[in-house]
């Protein structure tokens, strides 16, 4: 974690100044997670909580090109990078369980997942943000159009939470939770 910090600032791709925080070149703004739960929570009594993982995909996308550019980042490494920006930010650890080259398809757990600790359980997924940054990682790693689904998420039952990453296409849209995701975005 350490590791990470030190090399932004090395970089100057992290800054803290008079009113201003920036990492990559982006302000950043911290919040409590209660703030975010609040917004998704009402986001998703209109069924429009998809919106968060559009802003993590689009805003994540950019970031990984920043950091492919200032860094001239291995593709091999990116991912690590991305996932260790995540766990800086603080929604939780991020851990690679696989990642297929051939087929474009990665699984990304997510451990002590802030947001499902805020949720408590409530049976169903809350990770939307993350979702957001894995696919947004995973764009950038295969040039291609990916999404992800958070398969297993802690606020649903599951010991840790889960995410499929793939082509948007060969995802199964009859599956509940891939049309709950997916849906909109
Ligand atoms: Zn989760």
């Amino acid at each position: 974690m350490f590791d990470i910090v030190k090399k932004l600032m090395m970089a100057r791709q992290l800054s803290m100044e008079e009113g201003r925080l920036t990492m990559l070149n982006q302000n950043i703004l911290m919040m409590p997670v209660a703030g975010l739960v609040t917004i998704q929570k009402e986001l998703e009594k209109e069924n429009r909580q998809n919106l968060i993982y559009l802003a993590a995909r689009k805003t994540g996308a950019w970031w990984g090109e920043q950091m492919k550019g200032t860094f001239r980042t291995k593709k091999e490494d990116l991912v690590k990078w991305g996932m260790d920006v995540v766990s800086l930010a603080g929604y939780g650890k991020p851990v690679i369980i696989n990642i297929d080259k051939e087929n474009k398809r990665m699984i990304i757990n997510l451990e002590n997942s802030t947001m499902a600790e805020e949720y408590g359980n409530v049976g169903r997924c809350v990770d939307h943000m993350f979702r957001g940054y894995a696919a947004a990682i995973s764009d950038v790693y295969f040039h291609d159009n990916m999404d992800a689904v958070e398969v297993m998420c802690k606020s649903k039952g599951d010991k840790v939470c889960q995410c499929v990453v793939k082509r948007r296409t060969e995802f199964d849209f009859s599956n509940k939770l891939v049309k709950e995701q997916l849906q909109g975005v």
